[in-house]
């Protein structure tokens, strides 16, 4: 069972966001008004329209991502969105629910659902060899002597974890899948694999970091469930798998590749 982004959190955080830098604004423009119009007449009034501007423009991207995920389409302006969303959304939003006292991995499973949601509007494909599957080492089951960090292939596909089912699936649709210790290492395969597309699992915090660091490639996130605590024997859906990939795949590609897998199997 893997935990649901709730994207409303983000979205409910972004509307308080803009409460604030309204009110912000409109203190400002007022406290200091008569101050401006002493220093040069007419002056308050262009400094009032600029913040009217600003903030029309910051309501503008709210509107346009509420809309894109509604619709579950791209918009125009939904691929800068994503930067924006990445760069400048997610860490504000971070502080903001530190001062609500909202626990982090709440705040950060929500911007994962919004960025799978930016990302899926987008409508990206790209051959197999250049989408990649990022897994986290905590998947493997910690009893298993085989070294899959160094290969995923080492994997002998016992049906003790995940990796058993995953790595049939990375194998029939040739898709590459690692293997990562930690970010570090995951940052270091990406700089050297340059793959198109990312279908990324981890955990909330390795998950929306990775999407940050590696932006602007899109990654589609899959959360893992811990039913052990954090990093040992974690579990993923793979059929969410199955689904990224298939978003990223072109259709042909993916139906032939599936087709031939089960012909091999039957
Ligand atoms: S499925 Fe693969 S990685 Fe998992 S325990 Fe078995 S051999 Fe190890």
């Amino acid at each position: 069972m893997n935990a649901k982004p709730r994207k409303r959190l983000f979205l409910g955080l972004l509307l308080a966001l803009e409460g604030i830098i309204a009110v912000t604004l409109l203190l400002l423009w007022y406290v200091p008004y008569r101050g401006f119009e002493t220093l040069k007449p007419g002056l308050s009034e262009v400094i009032g329209w600029t913040f009217l501007a600003l903030l029309l423009f910051f309501s503008l991207g709210v509107i346009v991502l509420v809309a894109t995920i509604i619709r579950g389409r791209e918009m125009p302006g939904t691929k800068r969105l994503r930067g924006i969303l990445v760069r400048y959304f997610f860490p504000l939003i971070t502080g903001l629910g530190r001062l609500f006292g909202i626990p982090k991995d709440d705040i950060r499973r929500s911007f994962i659902g919004i960025n799978n949601e930016l990302v899926r509007s987008e409508s990206l494909k790209s051959p197999p060899k250049s989408v990649l599957i990022l897994m986290p080492h905590c998947v493997q089951r910690d009893i298993c002597p085989y070294r899959i960090t160094v290969d995923v292939r080492n994997c002998r596909q016992c049906g003790q974890c995940d990796f058993s089912e995953l790595t049939q699936v990375a194998e029939r649709l040739g898709v590459d899948m690692t293997v990562a210790t930690g970010g570090t290492l995951a940052r270091r395969v990406v700089i050297e694999t340059r793959p198109e597309l990312i279908v990324g699992v981890a955990c909330e915090r390795d998950l929306s970091s990775g999407i940050v660091d590696t932006y602007p490639i899109p990654v589609l996130g899959v959360l893992i469930d811990r039913p052990e605590g954090p990093c040992l024997n974690t579990q993923v859906n793979v059929g969410l798998i199955k689904e990224a990939l298939e978003h990223f795949l072109p259709k042909e590609v993916h139906a032939e590749k599936e087709r031939a897998g089960q012909t091999a199997a039957s």
